[in-house]
């Protein structure tokens, strides 16, 4: 018995479960796959887009990163929006944040190294712009709070300047991008209203 068999016999209960209320789903699911939402979020284990928002599989794209980013030069996340947008045909993004968020804690402490330092240097730039605000705060943890809602409104901003969302405006795709965040601490979302609707 393999060290992870634990995680083959949930798998073999979650089939069974969704298969005894609707025994066609997987054979459905097979032949295609139509989400009308893209999440972009954070990879933090304790926010996983497709529970938090109560959805099967087939209902949402995900894309995960670090302090749920939108970086031009980053050609994964790039991808996946070109992929939503141009074949899929999603008619939402959501930019998710959450509360507390360790990358957005550690752009501001600058505690990362490597690889991770660079990729953070995307936060601190928000943080940078947005400096005179976050210094009045003197609650460090509310301080954070704010940035990773700042964060999230940055995201939006630089998924807006992405290629194959400017095409879907200008071409009458419907397309709207949305910026919300995550509590942990309640699993509650909160709708961030900065949503976008085109040009
Ligand atoms: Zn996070």
């Amino acid at each position: 018995m393999g060290e992870l068999q634990h995680l083959f016999d949930s798998n073999r209960e979650w089939v069974k479960e969704i298969t005894t209320s609707d025994p066609d789903f997987f054979k459905r699911l097979a032949k295609q796959q139509k989400p009308e939402i893209l999440w972009i979020g954070c990879s933090d284990s304790r926010v996983p887009a497709n529970q938090i928002i109560n959805m099967l599989p087939g209902e949402v794209f995900v894309h995960r990163n670090i302090a749920n980013q939108v970086v031009y030069g980053d050609v994964n996340c790039q991808s996946v929006i070109q992929f939503a947008v141009e074949v899929l045909k999603v008619k939402h993004i959501i930019v998710c944040g959450h509360y507390g968020c360790g990358g957005v804690i550690a752009s501001v402490e600058q505690q990362a190294e490597g690889v991770m330092a660079g990729w953070l240097e995307h936060i601190k730039s928000v943080y940078d712009e947005n400096q005179r605000e976050l210094v009045q705060e003197r609650d460090k943890e509310k301080m954070i709070d704010r940035l990773c809602e700042l964060n999230v409104a940055s995201q939006v901003k630089n998924l807006c300047q992405a290629e194959p969302v400017i095409h879907a405006w200008n071409t009458g795709q419907p397309l709207k991008v949305h910026g919300w965040i995550y509590n942990i601490g309640d699993g509650l979302l909160r709708d961030l209203d900065i949503s976008v609707t085109g040009l």
